[in-house]
């Protein structure tokens, strides 16, 4: 029997790119490839791009300037190594790639990676092959399903996306013009999806999307459902224990989005919903089509719907025109909000978008100082709502083992990890722990002896896990 051939993937940048990385693997296992987790052994690497910052772009060309090393090697020992390049830079700098990277044998832009097998047997036959334009079919309808084995092998929370592209054109971002035109998949579609990751053991399901409450698909009845009706649909489906949803927009947060918050104990109360700045100004000068008044509102809703409902977001520091005064107006809506943890970044001018034109203000040693002010704000807010689970019972979602002896791992409504010592059958689960302490942003407990009925309603007030602030 012929040995299948390895591909290694390496993902960059949001959890769309890890969405599509699994979809890319899906569809390479159709042709015989199984992953590998190290490069060398590879047959095929694709480097799946992310553009939204230089930082981000720039990385790509240096792994690409290892890659050459190990491809060359890989031929001297006599194997072909192919190499790919999809995700945002593919579709933003595919010409540049192909000129800059001659190690490079496939681009494929993120609204073409199912035609892969065909790029690489054209890549083989004629050199090199590249794949950029939006194609008139819908991805989606061609990818082939994850295996059962693959779907237990990733875990019991999985992304599935249910929208992709923007229509926002907010004046710094890349992915209105490297994802396309907002786009909605079918109810039925998702539904098939999700109900397939929960028959093989998926207990949380995260839909994505760029702007993920823009989502306008067409129901089974034929209507057009809201991401809350969606929502809706998803929780009566048997298995189901958590849901959620990343990344929304401010002006997108219907009535029957807040609605779901308030009726739908699986929806989880924990919601990413980037602000950018506080500053009413650069709001507009942004283009982000709302003030900080109408984003105070959007929160008030959603806290009004659900009590125990904690926030993150984004926010960008040094954008042109951004004044001291601008900036300290940011730190008070951080402030006046007190959100769970945050993702904070220096502005990045990014080729093609109307901001890139605009004249830079802030000198680099102000952005600097300014990103270092927002983080301490939003870390100490960020320890302040960790330290306040500790007491408390909370109910925590166990996702595998951990690295010390007998430790398992999960996460708490508002996506904290948690660790108690207890058997491997409690994966798949969500328990009540009791938690004792906070070694860095990991609660540590115990399971709480068995309470019968146990609601899903947390009793502390704030939440995330992980270092958020990012500086990228
Ligand atoms: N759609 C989401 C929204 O509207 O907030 C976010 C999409 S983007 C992938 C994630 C974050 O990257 C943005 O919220 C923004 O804070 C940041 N970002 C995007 N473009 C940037 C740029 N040119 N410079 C710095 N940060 C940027
Ligand atoms: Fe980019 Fe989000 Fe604005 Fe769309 S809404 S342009 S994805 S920042």
């Amino acid at each position: 029997m012929k040995a299948p051939r390895k591909l290694h993937i390496k993902s960059y940048g949001c959890q769309m790119n890890v969405y599509d990385a699994q979809r890319m693997v899906d569809t390479m296992a159709n042709e015989g490839f199984v992953e590998t987790a190290t490069v060398d052994d590879a047959d095929l690497v694709i480097l799946n791009t992310c553009h939204i910052r230089e930082k981000a772009s720039e990385k790509v060309y240096s792994e690409l300037g290892r890659l050459r090393i190990t491809k060359e090697e890989a031929a001297r020992n006599g194997r072909r190594m192919n190499i790919a390049v999809a995700g945002c830079v593919a579709q933003a700098e595919g010409n540049e790639i192909i000129r800059r990277a001659p190690v490079v044998d496939v681009v494929v832009g993120p609204q073409s990676y199912h035609h892969l097998p065909q790029l690489l047997a054209r890549a083989s036959s004629h050199g090199r092959a590249l794949e950029t334009e939006f194609p008139l079919e819908d991805k989606f309808g061609f990818l082939p399903p994850p295996k059962p084995d693959a779907i237990r092998a990733r875990g019991i929370s999985s992304f599935v996306t249910v929208q992709e592209g923007c229509d926002k054109f907010c004046t710094f971002c890349v992915v209105p013009y490297t994802r396309g035109a907002e786009v909605s998949r079918p109810v039925a579609n998702i539904v098939e999806d999700v109900l397939r990751l929960a028959d093989n053991g998926v207990r949380e399901i995260t839909l994505i999307g760029q702007n993920v409450n823009a989502y306008h698909g067409e129901g089974p009845d034929g209507r057009v459902w809201s991401l809350g009706t969606l929502l809706r649909r998803i929780a009566d489906i048997p298995g189901i224990a958590r849901i959620r949803y990343s990344t929304s927009h401010p002006r997108d947060v219907d009535d029957t989005l807040v609605a779901a918050h308030r009726d739908l104990p699986a929806l989880m109360p924990f919601v990413h919903l980037p602000v950018q700045s506080g500053s009413d100004r650069i709001l507009s000068a942004m283009n982000r089509r709302h003030t900080v008044e109408d984003y105070r509102r959007v929160l008030d809703r959603l806290r009004a719907a659900r009590q125990d409902i904690a926030f993150s977001s984004d926010f960008i520091v040094g954008f042109p025109g951004e004044t001291e005064e601008d900036f300290r107006a940011t730190l008070a809506l951080v402030t006046q909000i007190g959100y769970a943890g945050a993702y904070s970044f220096k502005y990045s001018p990014r080729p093609g978008t109307p901001a890139a034109d605009m004249r830079e203000t802030v000198s680099a040693a102000e952005m600097d100082q300014r990103l270092v002010r927002l983080q301490e704000l939003i870390d100490s807010q960020q320890s302040a709502f960790n330290q306040a689970a500790i007491g408390n019972t909370v109910d925590v979602l166990f996702e595998r083992t951990g690295r010390n002896p007998g430790q398992i791992v999960g996460r708490t409504a508002y996506l904290q990890p948690a660790h108690v010592l207890a058997s491997p059958d409690i994966i798949g689960q969500v328990l009540p722990v009791k938690i004792e302490t906070l070694e860095r942003y990991s609660l540590l407990g115990q399971l709480a002896p068995s309470s019968g009925a146990r609601a899903n309603t947390p009793a502390y007030r704030q939440a995330p896990a992980s270092p958020m602030t990012t500086g990228a």
